[in-house]
């Protein structure tokens, strides 16, 4: 059997702790004294959380917030500005004028007070550059995951979620009271095997069940950690044989990937097909912040209707969705800015790659390299960080299949003498042996 498999993903954060709480039990203090008492000497509720930040920092995995100044002089490969709009002039003017024009928040849900204009802007422009029908803005991408995969399904549904999803996907699927088979990550045999044992049982095809679709494949377009592509084509194959939805979050591919930056189900014929709904993030290429849904009419209105994270949630600020709206237009008529950042992550795989680093093959900005050790990750990252190089680290729990790497972005506004000299660093600051 596939460790992968199975009805639920591990929750990274908790059941990684889990897992060092059995490694570290036998220098634990467990009489829990000290600030995890109330006044007059009995156990607090909040007791455990001392032993649990004790076992963190005993494994080297406690986190810490670190506020980065306005003039941040790191070169930043870390974040996810791919197309480098989150400080470009016109884009934040876009958001400025939004915020003097419409307010600084939004007042309201979008279904009382919170919809305005340029909402409904933002989301004509959003369907039409993506090539969906429709499209519904959220607060955020991982609002839209959750909005989209409970309000498309029942208790008799059946989820197929690969298994690298992204938490916001793997929620979503906690959070429906439909049944969820984790298969093996990018792996469409799988996915077809686990639909075929739902047709069957259905008698051909997957049924729908009165509150929901018969079955829903959900999957990244581009998985964050790792910066591979899903098999797009063959799981939509799969849907089609068995009547089943394709649910694809494209936070990393929308805005890079396909003509112009029109997203992976773009690239991949499949934007706009009946049986497809996308997701996406406003924070990334986009350089703003919120989520967006994309489909069919029908899909969105029931979303407006039914969905948890639309209705009960205050709409976007004005100043993101003026933002988000400044950089698609942006992008539409520098449509080079998408190709410039996948060909700036192709440059730095060749690069590390040729230095003898592992790094994986980009699909599309994400280039991660592989570390021996989580600690060797954190002090690579913090050698980089000394020489003026922001880079991501990503180690266990947050990382189910337990190796540590240092993950890199690339951008549309690097140059070739930056990524150079940031290739340079990488590898001069590289883990020995
Ligand atoms: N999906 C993926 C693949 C992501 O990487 C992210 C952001 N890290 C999200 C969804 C969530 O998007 P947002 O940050 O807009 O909530």
């Amino acid at each position: 059997a596939d460790p992968a498999a199975g009805t639920d993903q591990p929750d990274v954060e908790t059941d990684g702790l889990a897992a060092l709480t059995d490694d570290l039990a036998a220098g634990t203090d467990a009489s829990g004294a000290g600030a995890d008492r109330t006044a007059d000497g009995r156990p607090g509720p909040f007791g455990w959380l001392a032993e649990q930040s004790r076992l963190r920092r005993a494994a080297g995995l406690r986190r810490e917030l670190r506020p980065r100044p306005a003039d941040w002089e790191l070169l930043d490969l870390a974040g996810n500005d791919y197309l480098g709009l989150t400080r470009h002039p016109e884009v934040t003017r876009a958001g400025a004028d939004a915020c003097l024009r419409w307010g600084a928040g939004a007042t309201g849900s979008r279904l009382v007070t919170g919809s305005t204009a340029l909402h409904a802007e933002l989301e004509a422009e959003l369907a039409d550059f993506t090539g969906f029908e429709a499209a519904l803005v959220l607060a955020s991408g991982y609002a839209a995951n959750l909005a989209a995969v409970t309000a498309l399904t029942g208790p008799g549904t059946l989820l197929v979620s690969d298994a690298a999803n992204h938490a916001s996907l793997i929620d979503g699927c906690r959070l429906s009271r439909a049944t969820t088979e984790v298969v093996p990550h990018a792996d469409p045999d799988a996915v077809r095997k686990a639909l075929g044992a739902r047709a069957r049982r259905d008698g051909g095809a997957v049924r729908e069940d009165g509150g929901g679709v018969g079955a829903v494949v959900v999957s990244d377009s581009v998985f964050s950690v790792d910066g591979d592509a899903a098999p797009l084509p063959a799981l939509a194959a799969a849907c089609r044989d068995f009547g089943a939805a394709l649910l694809v979050d494209d936070a990393h591919g929308l805005g890079v990937l396909g003509e112009g930056g029109r997203g992976a189900l773009a690239a991949a014929g499949l934007a706009g097909a009946p049986d497809v709904v996308a997701t996406a993030t406003l924070s990334k290429s986009f350089g703003a912040q919120g989520g967006v849904v994309l489909g069919p009419a029908e899909v969105i209105e029931h979303l407006i209707n039914a969905a948890r994270t639309f209705i009960f949630d205050t709409g976007l600020a004005p100043a993101a969705a003026g933002a988000a709206l400044g950089a698609l237009r942006l992008l539409r008529r520098e449509p080079e800015r998408a190709g410039r950042a996948l060909d700036a992550a192709r440059t730095f795989h060749r690069l590390l790659t040729a230095a003898g680093l592992d790094a994986t093959a980009p699909d599309a900005c994400v280039v991660s390299v592989r570390a021996p050790s989580p600690d060797a990750a954190v002090a690579w990252a913090a050698r980089c960080r000394t020489e003026g190089l922001a880079v991501g680290c990503f180690r266990p729990p947050s990382v189910p299949d337990g190796v540590s790497r240092m993950r890199l972005t690339a951008r549309c506004d690097l140059t070739d003498t930056q990524i150079a000299g940031a290739v340079d660093t990488i590898v001069r600051t590289a883990p020995r042996g």
